[in-house]
């Protein structure tokens, strides 16, 4: 067996961050950049105001309430077209042009109508009241995000607000799924004796989907060879990586080692953990192949530890890891050593000071798919008798 730890460096090593590419900002979220994003120019790029009033000159409002001269109105979107002299105001929105002239925005609710063509000020303004200066937000050159930064909507925006209409990131990986097993099926209807639905393929296209990448679904192969290097090589044409479920323990009838061993360069592991204990992986001319176990719970337990870091690395995420935080075990969590490190099914709640509870979500056999489903972590137990109620545990949050 090897451990974790190994197993990942391994991974890790043949899962190179993905060529970047200039992608249009509307399919960008969620990718990391791979450059610095510099500002094109100021923003906002005129001053203007921040609230619906008047504009005025700080220094006529002094002795306030005064009544000034409204000379025009400017509108956002539009040049003002008026100036404010001595004693007068203009009426503005919020967003238009500061005219020439003011120095500060009375707000709508400190003035009054004081009859055809005034406005009476009723509170003194101060010189940059509710105005907003050209570069507050961003400066033209500014470093608006460094090399690595996962675009959010907010990104999406800073970059929009400085007229870019690409992002130069690291791409979604596009990433094949494959089941294989003759006992599968995925039509309704009535199963025949020894069939089973194929559920793993479902799962690990949401968990793909979840992880950012861009789920190819490569449908299901009996236990043929000729049809699994047939959907390996569809997957190698047009993925990034690629995930088989089932067929690599030590069955008669795992053809997907017969046929990955012939098209690529595979280690064939057994892991020190449970569940996820078998684990293929390797690459077929260039392309990772995870060969992951096909009992359920396995095929997630494996993807979450071993796949899904390789996949955040290729798109150029820093943090791989799910984040692990100490927690209170509710029950006790028993194990016997076996050499492995068991992780167990729970479900994690927050109590009033902030700490993590843990209890199991359900039975912890590798089959058991819903007792996975209900759980939002999973708890680390290392080698050994495990945890008694109310000590701390490890705990990997899947949310
Ligand atoms: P294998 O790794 O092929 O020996 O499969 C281990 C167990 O997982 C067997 O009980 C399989 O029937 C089951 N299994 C394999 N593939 C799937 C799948 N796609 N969906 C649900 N169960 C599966
Ligand atoms: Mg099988």
């Amino acid at each position: 067996m090897i451990s974790i730890e190994e197993a990942r460096k391994v991974i890790l090593d043949c899962c190179p961050v993905l060529p970047s590419r200039e992608l249009p900002l509307g399919e960008a979220l969620g990718c990391v950049t791979a450059g610095v994003s510099v500002a094109g120019h100021d923003v906002p790029s005129f001053a203007n105001s921040a609230m619906d009033g008047f504009a005025v000159r700080a220094a006529d409002t002094a002795g306030a309430p005064v009544t000034l001269e409204v000379v025009g109105t400017a509108a956002a979107g539009s040049a003002p077209g008026v100036e404010v002299g001595p004693g007068q105001a203009v009426r503005i929105m919020t967003g238009a042009i500061l005219p020439v002239g003011a120095d500060a925005i009375v707000m709508v609710e400190r003035t009054a109508p004081a009859g055809a063509g005034s406005v009476r000020i009723e509170a003194a303004a101060a010189a940059g009241d509710h105005v907003r200066h050209p570069g507050e937000d961003i400066t033209a050159g500014q470093t608006l995000f460094e090399a690595g930064t996962e675009l959010g909507p907010g990104h999406l925006g800073v970059l929009a607000s400085v007229g870019a209409q690409t992002a130069h990131v690291v791409p979604k990986a596009r990433v094949g799924v494959l089941s294989t097993g003759d006992e599968l099926t995925s039509a309704p209807g009535d199963l025949r004796p020894g069939q089973i639905r194929d559920s793993n393929r479902p799962t690990l296209l949401a968990l793909v989907a979840r992880a950012g990448c861009v789920p190819v679904d490569l449908g299901s192969a009996p236990d043929d060879e000729a049809a699994i290097t047939a959907a390996i090589e569809r997957g190698v044409a047009q993925c990034d990586a690629i995930l088989t479920s089932g067929g690599v323990s030590v069955g008669d009838f795992d053809y997907v080692k017969v046929v990955l061993d012939r098209l690529g360069d595979m280690h064939w592991w057994q892991v020190a953990v449970k569940p996820a204990k078998p684990l293929a992986f390797g690459t077929v001319r260039g392309t990772p192949v995870f060969g992951l176990p096909g009992n359920p719970v396995s095929s997630m337990v494996s993807f979450e530890l071993f796949a899904r870091p390789a996949l955040r690395q290729m798109m150029g995420q820093r943090e791989l890891f799910r984040p692990e935080l100490p927690a209170v075990a509710d029950e006790a969590l028993r194990r016997h050593p076996d050499g492995k490190v068991h992780f167990v099914r729970v479900v994690a709640t927050t109590d009033g000071e902030g700490r993590i509870h843990v209890r199991r979500s359900g039975g912890q056999g590798s089959h058991l798919l819903r007792a996975m489903a209900l759980a939002n972590a999973l708890a680390v137990l290392p080698d050994g008798a495990g945890v008694e109620a109310n000590a701390t545990v490890k705990v990997m949050l899947l949310t």
